[in-house]
């Protein structure tokens, strides 16, 4: 059954409703109070005050009400369907979790309160940092880094403020990164000042031991690894890799994206990882996608924790506390301490899992996947790259190169008409070592009947593109908007991003030079 997405031709809000009318009758506004925001108006300097050119939509409420759920009903989300986009792991997100971090005991606090009257969300900080240490195998964690890239840049820094503390920055130029890598791993790197040295995977799918004894060597800063990697894969070589990298002094760094299937089943720390970056909205329930909010807290040894952003959380015994006064500390990577909704939507779903829950998740997530791959690897046109009778963990990757070759049809035309179907698309054409990769994880998440529903409709997709290729090629037809012109759609120059942007287009007024 194809599914429908509304395609209402929906006007901006700005561009409905009339002078005048409204939604709300406000009460009348105290002269004490008008007089006071008169004065505290004076305080924005007179260039910034547009109070008078500003000019707001004035609606009914139901013109309101009815434009917000009609955008609603051209979106789609985690709490819609299906959403397999694998590496992002895009778990539903239990709404207690939300409920906790709007509560308005919660959302109230403010960042410049007094230390004595924020002890509870203090605790909560200090908590959470005990249990992804004791989640990680690491010894101290920082909840402050905004993302996983933000993490893996924190990380990185660290990485060079260690071989500083050694006066061995200087030789340490290089950072190994498996050709399986996500990119921001090589962007990192190379943002914390070293020089990227690409590794690449056996046939098997892992990392090349002969390839990574080759490069290994007095000028190795580190390794920065993501196990299970790209391919769903784990890295059954851990041991060997972790002793090759220590051995000539460098440091192994754990890219944590891919925590779901090892939770409170396998800890990096244990693997000989010395810095851990965990993505909070992937594995700990914050519902992400497009841009944010994300939060990447990074897990270190014990010997590292000297160089952590400050300030530390820390507890005396009876009060908590933020502790400025570490001399080592690289300084600060983000303003205050990190994205606290998103750390409280992880506090809560520790709290409400526990270990055997969060074990059951990473047990399930990997039953899902394999699950998935042992079913859709009969699917024509498609094949499985890398490790054929490796078992996968949390997701599996196929390539679409045969079908496009004999069909037309390629990973993002099946990617495409799979909207058709009310299901999210997997990632494609990552990792980039499989050409017209599928990259699909399920998560825990995902009932059987809807894998089973998924799977269908993959082979249905892949039937029809040897049968009647235009269908797919077209696709998708069902939704609000059909295919995108994905160039300029990611192109910022061609973006309209606010509504004087707009008004300037429509009346080509030319730029004002700043
Ligand atoms: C998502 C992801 C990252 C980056 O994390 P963000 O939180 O998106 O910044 C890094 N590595 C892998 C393997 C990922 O999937």
């Amino acid at each position: 059954m194809l599914f429908k997405q509304a395609k209402w031709d929906e006007k901006l809000i700005l561009e409905q409703g009339a002078r005048g009318r409204r939604g709300h009758v406000m009460p009348p506004v105290e002269e004490g109070i008008k007089r006071a925001v008169g004065e505290a108006a004076k305080l924005v300097p007179e260039n910034m005050r547009r109070i008078d050119r500003i000019r707001l939509p004035e609606l009914s409420e139901a013109q309101v009400v009815r434009h917000f759920t009609r955008l609603s009903e051209m979106n789609y989300g985690v709490d819609s369907g299906f959403y397999p986009l694998g590496s992002c792991t895009m778990k539903y997100n239990p709404k207690i979790c939300d409920q906790l971090a709007a509560s308005p005991d919660l959302g109230n606090l403010n960042q410049y309160q007094e230390e004595s009257t924020v002890q509870g969300i203090l605790e909560i900080l200090y908590k959470l940092e005990r249990w992804l240490a004791e989640i990680t195998g690491t010894y101290e964690v920082c909840l402050h880094p905004a993302a996983g890239a933000h993490g893996e840049l924190l990380g990185t820094l660290l990485m060079r403020a260690w071989h500083e503390s050694n006066k061995e920055h200087l030789k340490r130029t290089e950072v190994i990164i498996p050709d399986s890598a996500h990119g921001t791993n090589p962007a990192s790197a190379t943002m914390a000042g070293f020089n990227v040295v690409v590794v690449p995977s056996d046939d098997d799918g892992c990392v090349s031991l002969g390839a990574l004894k080759a490069v290994v060597s007095e000028h190795t800063a580190g390794l920065m690894l993501t196990n299970p990697n790209t391919l769903g894969i784990f890295e059954k070589n851990i041991d060997e890799i972790s002793r090759l990298i220590h051995e000539v002094g460098g440091l192994l760094y754990y890219d944590g994206a891919n925590l779901n299937p090892l939770l409170c089943k396998a800890r990096p720390g244990d693997m000989g990882f010395d810095i851990v970056h965990v993505n909070i909205h992937k594995t700990f329930g914050t519902p992400h996608g497009g841009g944010g909010p994300g939060s990447g807290p990074v897990g270190v040894s014990k010997y590292l924790a000297k160089f952590l952003p400050i300030p530390r959380v820390t507890f005396d015994g009876i009060r908590y506390h933020l502790s400025y006064d570490e001399p080592q500390s690289i300084g600060k990577v983000k303003g205050f301490y990190g994205n606290i909704a998103v750390l409280l939507r992880a506090y809560a779903y520790i709290l409400s899992l526990g270990v055997e829950g969060l074990q059951e998740a990473a047990e399930v997530s990997v039953l899902n996947a394999n699950y998935l791959l042992k079913r859709l690897r009969k699917a024509k046109g498609l094949t499985l790259p890398y490790g054929d009778n490796t078992p996968r963990k949390h997701e599996c990757v196929f390539s679409a190169k045969s079908l496009k070759n004999e069909t037309g049809v390629s990973a993002l035309n099946i990617a495409k008409r799979l909207l058709d179907y009310g299901m999210h698309a997997p990632t494609i054409y990552f990792p980039l070592i499989v050409e017209e990769a599928l990259m699909i994880e399920p998560t825990e998440t995902v009932e059987r009947e809807e894998l089973d529903h998924f799977i269908e409709t993959m082979n249905a997709i892949c039937e029809e593109a040897y049968t009647n290729p235009e269908n797919v090629l077209k696709a998708p037809t069902s939704t609000a908007v059909s295919r995108l012109d994905e160039v300029k759609a990611s192109h910022p120059r061609t973006m309209t991003l606010s509504w004087r942007m707009r008004m300037k287009q429509e009346t080509r007024e030319p730029r004002k030079r700043e």
